[in-house]
């Protein structure tokens, strides 16, 4: 197990997960509060209250990403700890059979069937669960999860993308604030969608293109309702 924690591959793999997650959270966090901004700042309400709706939008959105990454990733983190008592039972209780199943698992991938019980009587040696979790429920290191780590990432992430479309409220002309907030934040959505397909390795015009069009459809969304509210109210 500390062997496969060497692996400059396992390493790369492993920043691109949290790079990745890190600038979706940031994305959601762009996307959700500039369209509260924009929805509230078109019902003509005054600059004071479009940024409290801003702040509000920031709290509430990072809280309810922070509850929903840790209740998914502990309920992710539990069916694991389960699968590998199971596991331990097992082995404990039927060596053999556990033996013939890991071999098994290697003949399906193409090694002869001699070789694999070789292989799979060696892996055991050494580490039986070990060998068991990464080959037959698919567990690793990158797969282990840990809740507080992802609740910690996806709001702090949130809250920064977040940030973003609220200091624009800030520093925006109050007769402007609708087309100031939408046209700064769908850059900031660009841009973050740009660094997104560099980091997944994604066509970069595709990925800036995909996120743009969805922050313009939810933009123009709610301020087409702040806009009816604030007539219609
Ligand atoms: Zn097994």
């Amino acid at each position: 197990m500390s062997r496969l924690r060497q692996l400059p591959e396992r390493h790369f793999v492993n920043r691109i997960g949290w790079l990745r997650a890190a600038v979706l959270g940031a994305n959601d966090g762009i996307l959700s509060t500039a369209s509260l901004i924009v929805g509230v700042a078109a019902a003509s309400a005054t600059q004071n209250t479009v940024l409290i709706a801003g702040v509000a939008g920031l709290v509430a959105g990072a809280m309810s990403m922070a509850a929903g990454e840790y209740v998914s990733v502990s309920s992710q983190s539990d069916s694991e700890q389960a699968d590998l008592a199971r596991e331990r039972k097992e082995l404990s209780e039927s060596p053999g059979f556990e033996l013939d199943e890991l071999a098994e698992i290697y003949v399906k991938r193409g090694v002869d069937r001699d070789l694999a019980r070789q292989v799979a009587r060696q892996l055991m040696a050494k580490d039986a669960l070990g060998a068991h979790a990464h080959d037959e429920l698919g567990l690793s290191e990158i797969t282990t999860a840990r809740p507080v780590q992802a609740a910690l990432t996806s709001a702090l992430s949130f809250s920064l993308g977040a940030a973003m479309p609220v200091l624009i409220v800030v520093v925006s002309p109050s007769s402007a604030l609708v087309p100031v907030v939408a046209g700064a934040s769908l850059g900031f959505l660009a841009v973050l969608g740009a660094i997104g397909a560099r980091v997944g390795g994604a066509h970069i015009l595709r990925g800036t293109a995909r996120v743009t069009f969805w922050g313009a459809l939810a933009m123009a969304l709610t301020a087409g309702i702040g806009k009816l509210l604030g007539t219609v109210v």
